[in-house]
């Protein structure tokens, strides 16, 4: 995360051009809001583009540890730095490339009480130095705390420290508080700033208005599969049958893809529950789906993750089914340890059925940003998954069910 290069944005080809543009020019905005879905690299793409701010290569100031030019002018060009992106190699790349550097700040969500904030800031910059793969995981309740700002906000009143300009990055911005968003925008529109300001989020509509309106935006997409599985495999080490189910979970999110890598209980237990809860809808026994929906969500506490989970098991399932049927190849199936049993389904299974089954589980999974319950959303979704609820008992067994032999 904290040596990535603008021009290597893992699949943002427009938003590493447009950054290294910006850059080339040394134009910067005041402030700028990467926004997106989780986990596609909002933060990395947010500290390139810092570092590539505060290189001294890039932007002419003199390296002071290399011998001055006969012709009296720091060489732009030199060491591979094209003017576009980080050296990677000057005083200001190699500070800031530990995040040491004194004109850059970042900040990120924190929970906990106030006096184990400090050892909590110093342990995760700490974990982003030693893993590149580093994933932020927090409690819902964190936050950009004011003791973080404080400081900032007073420091900003004065020149930077060594370079040009001061950049913050604030990671999750939607986590501040209003008066932190006034106090930054006060920032922003004073005349002749030396700071820059490199927010991000993923979920833009949680950003006040009058910040928005102020920033430059920047949109990350999410990462196609193929690379996320791709990258769990070259740099993350997941074995390839592993890398497929990871990926067709991870909804174009490598950050969600590398923090199920390691779940407990594995994600092929998660799903096994999962697809096991269907059973008593297919023998239409209303009362023990119930009680299996209302153990797996945690008697309705689970919240939304785990039931997006659940749905998304039964939606890859019914998905590796149809293709199956379709004759593709073993290498295409998410479900790769259940080959045998896809096959035997798919000879006896009926297409029209299927593609009914995977609208439901769409539609709940559309559904589920909205105001939902996670209980009450999964029980009546396997109900209509199973048919039972609507009286359609006349239709063939639950293909994905492996359990109502
Ligand atoms: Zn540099």
């Amino acid at each position: 995360m904290l040596t990535v290069k603008l021009a290597s944005l893992l699949g943002q080809p427009v938003v590493s051009e447009f950054l290294r543009g910006i850059v080339l020019r040394g134009r910067y905005a005041n402030a700028y809001l990467f926004h997106g879905p989780h986990g596609v690299g909002k933060t990395t793409a947010a500290l390139a583009f810092a570092r590539a701010a505060l290189c001294e290569r890039v932007h002419g100031a003199a390296p002071v540890d290399s011998a001055p030019s006969l012709f009296g002018e720091a060489p732009l060009a030199f060491a591979g730095a094209a003017g576009d992106d980080v050296c990677g190699e000057c005083r200001g790349c190699r500070m800031s490339s530990t995040l040491q550097h004194p004109d850059l700040r970042f900040l990120f969500p924190l929970s906990g009480e106030e006096k184990t904030l400090e050892t909590t800031v110093i342990e995760t910059l700490q974990s982003m130095r030693e893993d590149p793969l580093y994933v932020f995981q927090y409690e819902k309740a964190a936050s950009i705390r004011i003791s973080q700002t404080r400081e900032l906000l007073a420091e900003l009143g004065y020149r930077p420290h060594t370079a040009s300009r001061r950049v913050v990055v604030v990671r999750d911005c939607d986590r501040m508080r209003e008066d932190q968003f006034s106090a930054l925008l006060k920032s922003v529109e004073e005349p002749g700033a030396s700071t820059i300001w490199v927010l991000t989020t993923a979920r833009l509509s949680r950003v006040p208005v009058t910040i928005r309106s102020r920033c430059q935006r920047v949109r990350f997409a999410p990462l196609p599969e193929t690379l996320v599985r791709e990258t769990l495999e070259s740099q993350a080490g997941v074995d390839e049958k592993d890398a497929r189910m990871l990926a067709a979970l991870s909804g174009g999110s490598l950050g969600r893809a590398l923090s199920m890598r390691e779940a407990e209980p594995s994600m092929k237990d998660q799903r096994d529950a999962a697809l096991a809860l269907l059973a008593p809808a297919l023998k239409g026994d209303p009362g023990a789906l119930w009680a299996g929906v209302q153990k797996a969500t945690g008697f309705g506490k689970a919240g939304r993750e785990k039931l997006r989970l659940a749905l998304e098991f039964h939606q890859l399932w019914l998905r590796d089914l149809l293709r199956t049927r379709y004759g593709a190849g073993s290498e295409l199936l998410v479900n790769r340890d259940q080959v045998a049993r896809l096959k035997e389904l798919s000879a006896r299974v009926d297409a029209v059925e299927i593609r009914r089954r995977l609208l439901v589980l769409e539609e709940a999974l559309r559904s589920i940003d909205g105001n939902v319950s996670a209980d009450l959303t999964l029980f009546s979704t396997l109900s209509r998954v199973g048919g039972e609820r609507l009286g359609e008992s006349a239709w063939p067994a639950h293909a994905t069910a492996r359990w109502d032999v």
